[in-house]
């Protein structure tokens, strides 16, 4: 077994840990308190060929791999989760198009988002449809050569951002003989008459991730524009799902790495009792404790890229690697929040703004119930 990382995988981390560090943490707080997205930051991203490292560079990415696109995930999350889950969906979308788009589409609409300055959004979740995905009833119904999309998506991360091209939504186009729904996915531009984004959610945390409501009322697209072969929609997107896995624990483990470094600092300044904490054993072991758990998760989600990267199953490991780094990563933010004490509950240190943000890693492309059920299929 070889756990080095090749030359390229540690210029893809020193490249970005240095971008992530001078250009996008120091604006993190602002964006995470204010909401206002920063698109310099990304198309900055664009530039260096953050945001489609692992997309063939026919289609315009950057001909690398679900490793590398990984440890830029971790670097980018450890300044800014939201730039990290921003990334995560937008890659569920160019990711769906790769595989089961038609030469033409991946033409079209993967190159823009491979690029980067261009991205998707993923339209899966409804109201009644959250965990229980196939009994979402978002309709498809074909009329000559357009097909004629009605229903509600909730949740959208990414739509209501000014650069995002697309939704890859799934719906309803009938019912199979056993009455099952058959469900297609569909490319929708933004933008597309009857394609309305609503209102941004008030979440609890990560303001930095744009999260709306999506609304289509007799939305028409082209016949072609269905993604990948018809009554497979479903498992189309749940197969991108599993790659999102892999995406979500790298955002887990970026912001418990960011906890545990900002801990050892403060760790290490904050005088009590005449001594720097960290001489407490109290402290220090869970500094310890946050240290093993924190690699762990990275080898689970880098254990689940390489299988992917080589064409292996995958499933176990993409779904144990987010179960255990979202949930990981909630108990060291909140290990985080007690070593800094008061300190660790006001905004202007960094570790209560992850606290406030991790949670979501849990809920996020299937519940850690949902991973458990996963799992256990696979035993
Ligand atoms: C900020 C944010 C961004 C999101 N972005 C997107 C996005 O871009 N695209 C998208 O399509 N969706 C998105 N989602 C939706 C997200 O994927 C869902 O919220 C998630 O899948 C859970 O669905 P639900 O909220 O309907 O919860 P429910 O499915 O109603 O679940 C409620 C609870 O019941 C549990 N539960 C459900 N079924 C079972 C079962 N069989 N066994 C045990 N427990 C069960 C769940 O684990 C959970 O604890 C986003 C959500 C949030 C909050």
């Amino acid at each position: 077994m070889d756990f080095e990382l090749s030359e390229g995988h540690k210029m893809i981390r020193a490249m970005t840990r240095e971008f992530a560090d001078k250009v996008i943490a120091p604006k993190a707080e602002e964006v995470e308190r204010t909401g206002n997205y920063p698109y310099d930051i990304m198309d900055k991203m664009a530039d260096l060929g953050m945001m489609g490292i692992p997309f063939s560079e026919e289609y315009g990415g950057g001909g690398g791999d679900w490793v590398g696109m990984s440890l830029c995930i971790e670097e980018i999350s450890r300044a800014d989760a939201g730039l990290g889950a921003l990334l995560d969906v937008a890659l569920l979308a160019a990711h769906e198009i790769e595989v089961f788009g038609t030469e033409e589409q991946k033409r079209k609409w993967l190159t823009p988002l491979a690029k980067g300055k261009k991205i998707g959004a993923f339209a899966l979740t409804e109201p009644d449809a959250g965990s229980d995905a196939a009994s979402i009833k978002c309709t498809a119904t074909l009329d000559g050569n357009e097909w004629v999309i009605n229903g509600t998506k909730q949740f959208i991360t990414d739509i209501g951002l000014d650069n995002a091209l697309l939704a890859i939504v799934a719906a309803v186009s009938g019912k199979s003989k056993q009455g099952k729904s058959i469900i297609n996915t569909f490319i929708v531009p933004k933008g597309t008459p009857g394609f309305t984004v609503g209102k941004s959610y008030d979440k609890i945390g990560l303001h930095s991730s744009s999260t709306n409501e999506v609304f289509f009322e007799d939305c028409r697209i082209p016949r072609d524009y269905i993604l990948g072969e018809e009554g497979r929609g479903l498992a189309q997107h749940l197969a991108a799902l599993q790659m999102g896995r892999i995406c979500v624990a790298a955002i887990g483990v970026g912001m418990a790495q960011a906890c545990l470094d900002a801990s050892l600092a403060y760790a290490r300044q904050r005088i009590q009792f005449g001594r720097p904490i960290i001489n407490f054993q109290g402290i220090s072991f869970k500094l310890a404790d946050m240290a093993v758990v924190i690699e762990l998760g990275r080898l689970m989600y880098l254990k689940a890229a390489w299988l992917k990267d080589n064409n292996l199953p995958y499933t176990f490991e993409a779904s144990a690697a987010k179960l255990y780094a979202s949930e990981m990563a909630e108990r060291v933010a909140s290990d985080a929040v007690q070593i800094h004490g008061g300190y660790g509950y006001m905004r202007e240190y960094a570790v209560s703004r992850y606290y406030t943000q991790v949670k979501l890693m849990q809920i996020i492309e299937g519940t850690s119930e949902v991973q458990r059920i996963v799992i256990t299929r696979t035993l």
